[in-house]
């Protein structure tokens, strides 16, 4: 499903964000991936999203080298990868059901299907009443549910999240994991960073643990894990 091969990335200023990644994650796993702020979490996601390019190395999303892609096929990459992140990043100005709607909108999907499938994963996230309001009179972890389902709602290969209960309670924080763990569940492979170790001990899935750009430790469950 996704594969890092060799993967290096300096930037311009010189900082070494990933020095020779390599890391298979296969389809229907659930990944977790810890480490220091600027362990190179980050770019790891924005190469899969061809935000960023490596200066060597491979990045597979489905056996596609995403890495020389052509950029008229940057879109259809995109919709592969559903994406959350930490502040939500909902747009303030349309309700919950247009949010989600906006997805499929820019592929063209017809009213009807949009209706459905908004009201589908409406229900798969548990906010078939919210459909209506705005974000902001929605508390944090509905505003994340209903980012989650904006994310989902293409159905991709893999659920990307990046710290996406950075801004919430530790309960709050359960309930979007366990979100993650049903949406897994139903065969959608999932990445998330976090920083919360109560949250790696309790998901107890594979963790990857990167420190200066590199792969520290890959072999060990949550539970298992120890972070130093
Ligand atoms: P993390 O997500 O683990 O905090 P990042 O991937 O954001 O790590 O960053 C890895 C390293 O690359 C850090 O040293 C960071 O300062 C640097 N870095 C990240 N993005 C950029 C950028 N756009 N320009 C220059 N340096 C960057
Ligand atoms: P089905 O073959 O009926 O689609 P699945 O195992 O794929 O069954 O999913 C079970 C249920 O969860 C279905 O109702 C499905 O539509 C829903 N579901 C699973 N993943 C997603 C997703 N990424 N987006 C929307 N709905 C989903």
């Amino acid at each position: 499903m996704i594969e890092f091969k060799n993967v290096s990335k300096v930037y311009e200023n010189g900082s070494i964000a990933l020095d020779d990644v390599s890391l298979f994650i296969d389809k229907g796993e659930f990944v977790v991936v810890v480490g220091h702020s600027g362990a190179g979490k980050s770019t790891l996601f924005k190469l899969l999203t061809h935000e960023v390019v490596p200066d060597s190395g491979s990045v597979l999303v489905n056996d596609v080298d995403v890495t020389r892609i052509k950029t008229s096929k940057i879109p259809m990459l995109r919709r592969k990868l559903g994406v959350v992140f930490q502040d939500f990043r909902l747009l303030p100005n349309k309700t919950v059901f247009e949010n989600i709607a906006f997805a499929l909108e820019v592929i063209e999907e017809k009213p009807s299907v949009i209706k459905e499938k908004v009201e589908h994963v409406l229900e798969l996230v548990g906010l078939e009443d919210k459909a209506n309001d705005l974000p902001e009179d929605l508390s944090g972890g509905e505003q994340q549910r209903v980012a989650v389902a904006r994310a989902i709602v293409n159905r991709p290969l893999v659920l990307i999240a990046d710290e996406p209960t950075g801004n919430l309670d530790p309960n709050t924080s359960k309930d979007i994991v366990d979100l993650f763990k049903h949406i897994n569940n139903f065969g959608t492979t999932v990445v998330m960073v976090t920083h919360n170790m109560d949250l790696v001990t309790y998901l107890n899935k594979r963790v990857i643990q990167l420190e200066g750009g590199r792969v520290k430790s890959d072999n060990l469950r949550g539970a298992e894990f120890n972070e130093d």
